[in-house]
């Protein structure tokens, strides 16, 4: 097993695997010869997907309330919409187009999405509850696509370039001489790299704390729900983001709808050892929330849960970002509810980080732990 790599990425979730991806492409694809790209090992101690992107709903959509996640999704979505022509495999992308409810106090996100008024609405879904709806967006290219699938994808092409995923070794630690990072510790030896990428969500302070870098990132529980839809929905919906009833739907296959909170109360646990099994209580208040907008899901048949866990930030953002003081070390974590959606733009701009310094797909200095 090779000891040497150019760039080790630790985590192959979805943003690991899409930053591999595009580091092997850049690679393969630059005229120079570079010292860069040839060696990107990914070390994963699972398997790929394994964390939370297996556990993720899989909604791709545009509207955020930052610049810098806007057009991080909007970037992303020209992925999933043309998934063959520019990764290769199939990501499982399906259009549903996505409506997002407004209540007055946020009516200020700013994306480049369609405005629907109530009647615009019932119009385009005739089953929805409009009278309460002052403005909603619409993004009628948006929709969702399958974590797992996707990620395989990115994986199967960076392997085919080149790229090695070294599944089943867990990183123990990051070793950094003279401010700057020279290898990894892993289950199965060490690594010597210049570079390394932290891409491990809800398990990324135990890399970084001991290294002296507090991001704060809290680790939450969240639940999720699959209602099977009665016969008068079976074509189908929109997916749903509504502020106003705090839930988030969306269609999925075999005639079933996947459901979440949006703002559901933060519960800290640990990544790996939290309570699996879903409340009752919370099946019963989601069905109540989708019913309030479409009133035929009062009597959806609950069909299955599960859960996961968000990692969330103190200022609700990501971080990407090179780490002050440490040459050669970059994070990207922090996604919370929303990493799946902007994942090939964050693996586009932290290969571009890697490789020439800087992102150049999307300026994400305002996610930086620098101050700049
Ligand atoms: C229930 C749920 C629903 C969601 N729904 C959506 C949605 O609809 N739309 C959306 O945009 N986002 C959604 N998200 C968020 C999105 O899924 C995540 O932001 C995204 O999957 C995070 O990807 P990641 O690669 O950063 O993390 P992960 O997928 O967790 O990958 C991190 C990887 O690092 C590995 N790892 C950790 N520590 C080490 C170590 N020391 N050594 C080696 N490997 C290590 C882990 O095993 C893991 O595989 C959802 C999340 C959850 C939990």
């Amino acid at each position: 097993m090779n000891r040497f790599a150019d760039i080790v990425i630790i985590g192959a979730g979805v943003m690991g695997a899409s930053a591999a991806f595009h580091l092997a492409r850049g690679a393969r694809m630059s005229e120079r010869a570079r010292p860069l790209g040839a060696r990107v090992v990914v070390v994963e101690k699972g398997s790929i997907g394994s964390g939370m992107t297996k556990r993720s709903g899989g909604l791709v959509r545009g509207t955020f309330p930052n610049e810098t996640e806007t057009q991080l999704a909007w970037t992303s979505l020209n992925y999933f919409r043309d998934w063959k022509n520019i990764v290769g495999g199939d990501c499982a992308f399906v259009k549903t187009g996505v409506v997002v409810i407004v209540d007055e106090a946020r009516a200020h996100i700013g994306a480049p999405a369609q405005t629907l008024d109530a009647d615009a609405l019932r119009e385009l879904q005739p089953h929805a509850r409009v009278d309460d709806v002052v403005r909603a967006l619409y993004e009628p290219d948006a929709g969702y696509a399958d974590p797992l699938a996707t990620t395989q994808a990115f994986a199967a092409r960076a392997k085919e370039w080149g790229a090695e995923f070294r599944t089943g070794t867990l990183v123990k630690s990051i070793r950094v001489e003279h401010h700057r990072v020279t290898g990894v510790e892993t289950t199965t030896g060490m690594i010597e790299t210049m570079n390394v990428v932290v891409m491990t969500g809800a398990w990324s302070e135990r890399l970084l704390k001991p290294r002296g870098i507090d991001i704060g990132i809290q680790t939450a529980r969240v639940q999720v729900a699959f209602f099977d839809r009665p016969a008068e929905l079976k074509k189908g919906h929109c997916a749903f983001v509504d502020l106003t009833t705090g839930a988030y739907f969306r269609p999925h296959t075999f005639g079933l709808t996947y459901a979440g909170l949006l703002n559901e109360e933060i519960n800290l646990v640990n990544p790996d050892h939290f309570d699996e099994t879903v409340s009752q209580d919370f099946v019963a208040d989601l069905r109540a929330r989708i019913a309030t907008r479409i009133p035929a899901m009062a009597h959806a048949r609950f069909a299955r849960r599960h859960t996961g866990v968000y990692d969330l930030t103190p200022h609700a953002r990501p971080i990407i970002s090179r780490v002050p003081g440490i040459a050669g070390l970059i994070v990207a974590a922090g996604f919370g509810a929303n990493g799946f959606a902007i994942a090939p733009a964050v693996g586009a701009c932290v290969a571009e980080m890697v490789s020439d310094g800087a992102a150049s797909t999307v300026d994400v200095s305002a996610l930086s732990l620098v101050v700049e």
